[in-house]
């Protein structure tokens, strides 16, 4: 074998391996192995001494050409996988101007939410205005100011959440604050709040968290909403209670709902009065939401006791009052036909994405 036959075979293999080479690393390799300090190429070079002096120039020359041949065709190579290598990239990063945007997560407001929202709205139009107070309570606020006496069964342990004396829980003996801390079973303690903070005419709701010691139930949870409302003024009568009432009624369930008037009892109010709205569950005929009454208490309200506003700091030979209360949950599962309100705090997106919004 001539240096002139390993010069041909060397460029003929390094032709063929530039082609099949398909990534920049490869061609590097290639180049290393024929161009480097101790490549193919360059170990033929050094042999050129060790030729006939007659042969060497044109061994020479032939051997040059082949580098520079070489040397060219591996920078058209590289260069050839690179542009390679961004079309591909090109292909998955473009930006498609005219594809559709992704859908994005939007929250929305809960059902429950949304119907207080509604009962905002109804009230500010007859010129409520909103007035909260803290979810935890005194029992001095919570009973003893709304006439409920210390025996009366609402202020059994078993109905209300009493906040514990410090250091009882960790002696393993839970007790009853002393201070009388509970958490609020009802929003009527801003109602006495309200009346001791303001003057007459007085004409607030009052909507908030309440808590209760109760089993839950298709139509019960220990957690809940009211909506309370509160008039204090002159010359204010059990018609103009139930006037209102029936107005709302209709703005949140239209013009064709059913309503009746009961008689109810509560310590704070006398008369007392249970509103009822026909079920919309079942129709009237009789489901669990409405304990197969067909009905559906969805208000108690009142004139406000006498002793009531004398708590509160008005002179009942002068002035009256009355108040309701309302639950904003079982209305909203009266708005939407919902059976069990457990499932409205269940946080299920399958319940929940159904009010509006994104998931
Ligand atoms: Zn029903």
């Amino acid at each position: 074998m001539s240096v002139s036959d390993d010069l041909d075979r060397i460029a003929t293999d390094a032709r063929q391996a530039l082609t099949a080479a398909t990534d920049a690393a490869a061609v590097d390799d290639l180049r290393h192995e024929l161009l480097g300090r101790s490549g193919q190429l360059t170990t033929l070079l050094r042999q050129l001494g060790t030729l006939p002096p007659d042969e060497r120039p044109a061994v020479g020359q032939r051997a040059n050409e082949i580098r520079r041949e070489l040397e060219v065709a591996i920078g058209e190579r590289l260069e050839a996988l690179r542009l390679t290598d961004l079309e591909a990239r090109l292909a998955t990063e473009a930006l498609d101007m005219s594809a559709p945007g992704r859908q994005l997560s939007v929250g929305h407001v809960h059902p429950v939410q949304t119907m207080m929202r509604d009962l905002r709205e109804i009230f500010h139009a007859y010129g409520f205005e909103v007035f909260e107070g803290p979810e935890i309570e005194t029992e001095e606020y919570n009973f003893e100011l709304l006439n409920i006496p210390p025996d009366h069964p609402a202020r059994d342990l078993w109905d209300t959440l009493f906040v514990a004396e410090p250091g009882s829980v960790e002696a393993g003996r839970p007790e009853p604050a002393q201070d009388g801390t509970i958490l609020r079973t009802h929003t009527s303690p801003v109602q006495m709040r309200a009346m001791r903070a303001l003057d007459a005419p007085i004409r607030v709701i009052t909507p908030g968290r309440c808590f209760r010691y109760e089993a839950v139930d298709a139509g019960h949870g220990f957690e809940f909403f009211q909506v309370e409302g509160l008039v204090v003024d002159r010359d204010t009568s059990l018609a103009d209670l139930k006037g209102m009432l029936e107005e709302v009624a209709r703005a949140l369930y239209g013009r064709d709902v059913r309503t009746r008037f009961r008689p109810g009892y509560y310590p704070f109010t006398e008369p007392s009065v249970a509103f009822d709205i026909g079920c919309l569950v079942c129709g009237g005929e009789g489901c669990p939401a409405c304990k197969r009454s067909g009905w559906m208490t969805i208000l108690g309200a009142g004139m406000v006791h006498p002793a009531v506003l004398r708590n509160g700091g008005f002179d009942p030979a002068e002035y009256q009052g009355y108040a309701f209360g309302m639950g904003p949950d079982r209305m909203t599962m009266l708005r939407h036909g919902i059976g069990d309100i457990r499932i409205l705090f269940s946080a299920d997106l399958r319940f929940l994405t159904q009010f509006g919004g994104g998931s």
